[in-house]
């Protein structure tokens, strides 16, 4: 029998209240449905996933499987093996002008991982995340798993989908522990300035209980005059309260490999490890190998994705714009284009359907 991942099962009761409350992943079951479509011989695009759809990078494949014959198959430590670690320690200083210490990096089995790991690591229950809107589907569920109660902060289409510092301050309460800021955002494309997070953390300022989960995953795909830049660029002093996640899944098409990784305070890593020890261990021994030179290697590969994006986000932005009241906000970074259709909703077509609601 197979279920969906959003579905009830009539019947079985053993599901506890926690889980009940959740939503599988949204994302993953547009794709399961897709593919179920698929299997019936339908022609489907699925748009759901956000998977850039490139063959992985040949150094990385040759990495792998090297790694698989040199026999690395013996576990690693949980946050990751020392050469990735440090891989990813220069990368975060070379590319970002952060400096971490490799105790200050865990390496997970994707950046979803990484998010579950901080909040299970840091929420009581009742504790507070603030997720602006709209927002990749995964964090409010991953905050409700993890006892958690995520308070969804609007954004306006005219701030480019991007939270203000009033919004900001007014969604802020004692139980607040974590901003999430994905820049650049999925699925609005929004890139914050450099000037947007000062403003930001000066009102973090006010308010020491709360910390900044900086969900960088998308910073390469950033289209001009846009640059990428995060919040401790803009806002050094908050570094002991920044948690920044990054992964494989986007810049080296290696979605299905599952990599990424959270550099925050090492109090706050050693925790997230202890979570990850008890869950899945260090990730996948082959995979880190092959990580290493993802991040350390050639780039080329990773540069041309990106510019592909480029140019098929503008061909994009272009047909949208010959579409009447249909205008596209944010839209700077990421691969998604988010097109404001409030304008259609209720009208009739010329056969007389109506729009979804
Ligand atoms: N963060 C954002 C904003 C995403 O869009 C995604 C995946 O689509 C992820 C995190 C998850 O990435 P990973 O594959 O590294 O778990």
């Amino acid at each position: 029998m197979s279920v969906a991942l959003t579905q009830a099962v009539p019947g079985f009761d053993v599901l506890s209240r926690r889980i009940r409350g959740i939503q599988g992943s949204r994302t993953l079951e547009s794709a399961r449905k897709a593919n179920a479509l698929r299997a019936q011989g339908r022609d489907v695009i699925n748009l759901g996933i956000g998977e850039l759809g490139f063959d992985v990078p040949g150094n990385i494949k040759e990495a792998a499987v090297a790694a698989v014959l040199a026999g690395h198959a013996q576990s690693t430590p949980v946050a990751g093996i020392t050469p990735l670690r440090e891989a990813i320690a220069e990368k975060l200083l070379r590319e970002n002008g952060l400096e971490y210490e490799v105790d200050q990096i865990l390496v997970s089995a994707g950046t979803k991982q990484v998010i579950f790991n901080a909040m299970v690591a840091t929420l009581d229950p009742g504790d507070e995340v603030i997720v602006p809107s709209p927002f990749w589907v995964s964090y409010p569920e991953i905050v409700r798993m993890s006892g958690g109660t995520p308070v969804v902060v609007r954004t306006s289409a005219h701030a480019d989908y991007k939270i203000q510092p009033s919004e900001l301050e007014a969604a802020i309460t004692p139980r607040t522990k974590w901003l999430v800021v994905n820049s650049p955002n999925n699925p609005s494309g929004a890139v914050y300035t450099p000037a947007e997070l000062s403003a930001l953390a000066e009102v973090l300022r006010g308010h020491p209980a709360v910390h900044v989960l900086s969900d960088e995953i998308y910073e390469r795909f950033v289209y001009e005059p846009s640059v990428f830049a995060n919040m401790l660029n803009a806002a050094p002093w908050l570094a002991d309260r920044v948690l920044l996640l990054n992964g494989l899944s986007k810049t080296y098409s290696m979605i299905g490999w599952r990599l990424g990784y959270g550099a925050g305070p090492a109090p706050l890593i050693a925790a997230m490890t202890k979570v990850q020890s008890q869950v899945t261990s260090g990730t996948s021994s082959i995979i880190q190998v092959a990580g290493v030179q993802a991040i350390a290697g050639s780039q080329a590969a990773s540069d041309a994705f990106v510019e592909s994006f480029r140019r098929r986000r503008l061909r994009a932005l272009e047909l949208i714009a010959g579409i009447p009241d249909l205008p596209c906000y944010g839209a700077r970074g990421a691969f998604y284009l988010y097109p404001d259709c409030s304008a259609y909703l209720g009208r009739r077509t010329k056969s007389d359907r109506k729009s979804v609601v």
